[in-house]
């Protein structure tokens, strides 16, 4: 009898993923991967680091070879092969060399597709000038290289200020080059909130990166000095010796769509948990998929390797017979900017908004907060910025955001485990996480923000945004030191240091509510709980005047 024939169409993160578990679990099995490329398994969230030299040899991203795949695995890579056409009634897979042309059909039991993404190119006037790149493959980081060498570029215009747009910033600043970044919303990182991606705003701008926020490009034509000159949407222009169009990914679906496989609303392969396409033994994983938000329950594409590789072995193991199941995506990212960290899990507060999921009295909450990323007491603490939306009834985590210096991601990843187990706000306050000084506190940050979390939902801490500051008719109280004032406060704040508030009670009002702040809320939190056991309507402003400047809010002198 024939043996059963497992074929994978790509052989990155997904596909190589779902081959190598598949040999784990059958050794009888034939395993063949078609990738289109001349590289299977290779980095390719290192590419903006060979970019940039820090990464120096191409080699060190190949993760395994056709030779690792053939002598230790006993899976057969064919490079340079692209799938063309699915016949699904007769089980067999069309195949193409691409130097050849030469076409061939595989029979297949099983059949994985893994294609990735492309990234957009927009139809945009000059957009097939020389110069102009994106970056998906070694071939392209290899592009790029060699352009910036023999053009001996000096200006770069990257188009979009998303992880792989930064990322690039900083590559592209390492090599020498003077950087600007377009990015059609007014902040950087769109996935994130506006006052948590401000910190890494300004981390760039440090740097030198040039941000035009709230721009994008209409078209691009040669510049006289030899490069390419972007025409803006603010009627500007930006000239470059090299542009880099990261403006995000579209799923590869295109022989899924011939193969009459379902596809998503949102353009990916449609598949079920256990990674089944809407057709008998195929599969589908990667950033050609759409899967279930956790929290939302939407279905939509996580272009990110985690899932990718987490869907690849479940594939493998659904196809050996196994129980595994993809509980759903949460979108958990991290990215690093020069010395900032940005890294989140779950839908942001926009995305909420954006989805009509958020309302004033509607279902979700959110606290702010900078704790230092260990105890204050031993040296070189640097704040974090912490943000957790989570939920009124029953204080269920929804997502959270962070962005510092150091120790960001360990505390989004603790948070990331927790909404993955359906977690609550009271259980990171009891969360038993690893404390030395050097690496964080009796109190880590994910304790304090379910703890602020829980004392908003037990009632003991009553709390505002500033987003509603405008037309309150209360007052607002700062409880910063003297000093502190001095550097700046919010327009029409009334200031008692929060030393002083007991014995000067009488100026406060008792009609009318007063909503307090300090440099990050935790004051103020005492300033509330003073007011209120004195019989004052009083709410803390949450993220305090520090999240007042990420927002962009007026300063008064
Ligand atoms: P891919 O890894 O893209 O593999 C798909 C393969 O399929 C490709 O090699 C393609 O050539 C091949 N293929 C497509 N169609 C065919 C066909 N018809 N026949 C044969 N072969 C075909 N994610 C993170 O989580 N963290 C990061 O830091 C990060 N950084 C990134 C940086 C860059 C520059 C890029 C481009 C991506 C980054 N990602 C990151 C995203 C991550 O790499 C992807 O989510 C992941 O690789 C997706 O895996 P995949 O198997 O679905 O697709």
């Amino acid at each position: 009898m024939a043996p059963f024939r497992l074929l994978i169409v790509g052989g990155v993160a997904g596909g190589a993923s779902c081959a190598a578990r598949a040999r784990r679990l059958s050794e009888e099995a034939e395993i063949v991967i078609f990738e289109r490329g001349d590289f299977v398994s290779f980095a390719n969230c290192g590419l903006p680091y060979h970019v940039g030299g820090v990464i120096a040899r191409e080699e060190e991203l190949l993760v395994a070879s056709p030779q690792l795949f053939r002598e230790r695995l006993r899976i057969e890579v064919r490079l340079g092969t692209e799938a063309v056409a699915i016949d699904r009634a007769r089980q067999l897979l069309r195949v193409r060399e691409v130097a050849t042309g030469r076409e061939s059909e595989e029979r297949y039991d099983a059949l994985v597709l893994s294609p990735g993404a492309q990234p957009i190119r927009p139809d945009w006037p000059g957009i097939d000038l020389p110069g102009i790149f994106a970056l998906r493959t070694i071939p392209d980081a290899r592009r790029i290289r060699g352009w910036i060498e023999e053009r001996r570029a000096r200006a770069a215009l990257i188009v979009g200020g998303g992880y792989i747009g930064l990322e690039m910033a900083e590559n592209l600043l390492r090599r020498g080059l003077d950087v600007t970044v377009v990015e059609r919303e007014a902040q950087v990182l769109p996935h994130f909130d506006p006052e948590m991606a401000a910190p890494l705003a300004e981390t760039l701008a440090a740097h030198g990166v040039r941000l035009r926020l709230s721009e994008t490009v209409l078209g691009f034509e040669p510049d006289p000095s030899g490069g390419i000159r972007a025409r803006l949407s603010s009627g500007a222009s930006a000239s470059a010796d090299l542009v880099l169009l990261c403006i995000g990914v579209r799923p590869e679906t295109e022989l899924a769509r011939a193969a009459g496989l379902e596809i998503g609303e949102r353009g990916g392969i449609r598949v079920d948990a256990r990674m089944r396409t809407s057709s008998p033994r195929i599969w589908a994983v990667g950033d050609a998929v759409e899967v279930k938000d956790v929290v939302t329950g939407r279905y939509g594409p996580v272009p990110l390797a985690g899932p990718a590789n987490r869907q690849g072995r479940i594939a493998a193991d659904v196809i050996f017979g196994r129980e595994s199941s993809f509980r759903g995506a949460q979108g958990t990212a991290v990215v690093g900017v020069f010395e900032a960290t940005a890294a989140c899990t779950g839908p942001s507060e926009k995305a909420l908004r954006r989805a009509g999921l958020w309302g004033e009295e509607g279902p979700f909450e959110k606290i702010i907060l900078h704790p230092g990323h260990h105890a204050a007491y031993y040296p070189g603490a640097e704040p974090i910025a912490l943000k957790l939306i989570f939920r009124r009834d029953n204080g269920r985590i929804v997502s959270a955001q962070a962005v510092g210096r150091a120790g960001v991601e360990k505390r989004i990843d603790v948070i990331a485990m927790a909404i993955q187990k359906e977690g609550t706000v009271f259980d990171l306050e009891e969360a038993e996480l690893c404390y030395a000084p050097q690496f964080g506190a009796a109190r880590d940050p994910v304790n304090v923000a379910g703890m602020i979390a829980a004392n908003v939902l037990r009632g003991d801490a009553r709390i505002a945004h500033w987003e509603n500051l405008e037309g309150f008719p209360g007052l607002l109280l700062d409880v910063r030191t003297e000093e502190e004032v001095g550097r700046g406060r919010v327009p029409g704040a009334v200031h008692i240091p929060l030393d002083r508030l007991r014995e000067r009670l009488k100026e406060l009002p008792r009609d009318r509510e007063i909503w307090a702040y300090c440099y990050v809320g935790q004051r103020s939190y005492l300033a509330s709980r003073l007011l209120s056991q004195k019989g004052f309507r009083c709410r803390n402003l949450s993220g305090g005047y520090r999240t007042y400047l990420h927002r962009g809010g007026r300063v008064a002198s």
